[in-house]
């Protein structure tokens, strides 16, 4: 998004207090919406709302809420009793986010001058039971968050959900560009285009791939000696790719590819790609280099048409931006089987994001068995130690279903000299043989999103504003639990769906 997204908060009331105390609502009101606004980790402008009193108030700030591009999301709180019957016509009616906060003004009671008058004031614990019950019984999906803004959790777990609300307005509006379709005979990089615009509101869209040679042989020679000039200053550049090396050539190819697909993806307001190696057209390197640094800018991306993955990355990279940690295309590519060490090793053909190194990387080229073109230059690097996820979105026919795993990053047992494509390796949670019973069971994809950034919580926010269903597998997880889980999950879902 260009301008940074606004959270509205909205407190509820009732006319039936009076002035005074009313005016000391929206005074209190703005002690806490402020306290919001000042968190450096809330990812959004809070912006206060006047207190609503009567129907007609808030089925008109509801509808701004879900009209206004700016706003990503809303949070409610009752400060007092705010009869809900009131609030039905403006749930029904609002289209974005919503967190419930449940909180009260004061910390402490004030045990020895606490009166009726103060009473009054502060009933958040009954008044928001009653907006917890209208919200139950419209079935209204919101995120509730409980205790005082001074507490860390508190603010913590608004953060995470206002993260997720920004990834989903990035969704909403994102524009998907394919250069060729799918690989051929694969299933799981299928999926239903228009229920992914529906569901998600992402528009997926293919271009021949010789649409982007034509801006690839366009690319002025002068803008490719700057970015090669770049490549030499970021990484470490292999003797073969250096100026006056004997394959500086396949580098100044790389950069040209780069070029063409920046300028591709922002002429078209394209925020996220998929390329195939399949389907090359007139390219006459498979895009690598170009692909890893698109990614560490933020763009979505999935390697053999796999547009489900680019959306998904996207969108993660959008909710992580700034957080400590990287965020990357993956793919589970194999595994060792030591007992009591059982690890993944991850990697993709070349399409690693950088933004999960470890350390500088270094720029390559090497041979690509697959593809048949001429070798492609690529960053190899091994990526950083740190806890993390997985995730990735299967389209199971009537519904999309993501399945994440808790992950361990960890250093390669030994260095991998002969392999030369960046790569992750792990421990997945609770253990390989748990994880990937689950995995399967589920339907989960080889493609997945890898993050370090953000955690299980924003997934989770995620899952549940968008409506789909989120499978994810951890430290507590039990095959036969899981499984059952998946059974419930299925019977929820169609259900939820209607007829
Ligand atoms: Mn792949």
């Amino acid at each position: 998004m260009s301008a940074r997204p606004q959270i509205w908060f909205l407190t509820g009331s009732q006319g039936l207090y009076g002035e005074d105390v009313l005016a000391q609502v929206a005074q209190q009101s703005k002690v806490i919406s402020d306290a919001l606004a000042a968190s450096e980790a809330i990812v959004a402008d809070v912006v206060a709302k006047p207190v609503l009193t009567d129907t007609d108030a808030i089925r008109r700030v509801m509808l701004d809420a879900s009209s206004d591009d700016a706003c990503a999301g809303v949070i409610a709180w009752m400060h007092t009793f705010s009869p809900a019957k009131m609030w039905i016509s403006g749930l029904e009616r609002l289209q974005k986010p919503l967190l419930h906060l449940h909180t009260q003004a004061n910390r402490d009671l004030p045990w020895r001058t606490i009166d009726m008058d103060f009473m009054n004031l502060n009933q958040a614990a009954h008044g928001d039971r009653e907006f917890g019950y209208i919200q139950s019984r419209l079935g209204v999906v919101r995120k509730t968050v409980a205790g005082h803004v001074s507490d860390p959790d508190t603010v913590a777990a608004v953060a995470v959900w206002a993260r997720a609300a920004v990834g989903l307005a990035e969704v909403r509006g994102l524009r998907l560009v394919r250069f060729g379709d799918n690989m051929r005979g694969v299933a799981v990089t299928e999926g239903d285009k228009v229920e992914a615009e529906r569901r998600f509101g992402v528009s997926v869209n293919t271009h021949g791939v010789n649409d982007l040679v034509a801006v690839v042989e366009a690319v002025t020679d002068s803008h490719v000696d700057t970015l090669v000039k770049e490549y030499d200053e970021l990484y470490d550049v292999s003797p073969e790719l250096r100026a006056g090396g004997e394959r500086r050539e396949s580098l100044r190819y790389g950069a040209r590819i780069e070029l063409a697909l920046r300028q591709f993806l922002t002429e078209g307001r394209y925020g996220a790609f998929t390329t195939n190696f399949e389907d090359l057209g007139g390219l006459r390197q498979l895009p690598g280099l170009a692909v890893q640094r698109l990614m560490a800018d933020g763009y979505g991306f999935g390697g053999e048409g796999d547009w489900k993955t680019s959306v998904l990355l996207r969108t993660l990279k959008v909710m992580a931006d700034g957080l400590p940690g990287g965020t990357s295309f993956m793919e589970d590519y194999t595994y060792h089987l030591e007992p009591g060490r059982q690890l993944v090793l991850g990697a993709h053909m070349l399409e690693v994001c950088p933004s999960i190194a470890a350390a500088r990387p270094r720029l390559e080229i090497h041979p690509l068995g697959i593809g048949g073109r001429e070798d492609p230059v690529r960053l190899v690097f091994d990526a950083a130690p740190r806890d993390g996820f997985v995730v990735g979105m299967a389209d199971m026919g009537d519904r999309f279903r993501l399945v994440g795993n808790a992950i361990d990053l960890v250093r390669p047992l030994e260095a991998l000299p002969a392999l030369p494509v960046a790569r992750a390796v792990w421990a997945p949670r609770p253990d390989l043989r748990t994880s990937t019973t689950s995995w399967l069971t589920a339907g989960g994809p080889h493609h997945t999103v890898l993050s370090t950034a953000l955690t299980r919580e924003h997934l989770e926010d995620f899952a549940e504003m968008a409506g789909v269903e989120l499978a994810y597998i951890d430290e507590t997880t039990t095959t036969r639990g899981f499984t059952r889980e998946l059974r419930w999950n299925n019977a929820y879902h169609r259900l939820a769906q209607g007829l």
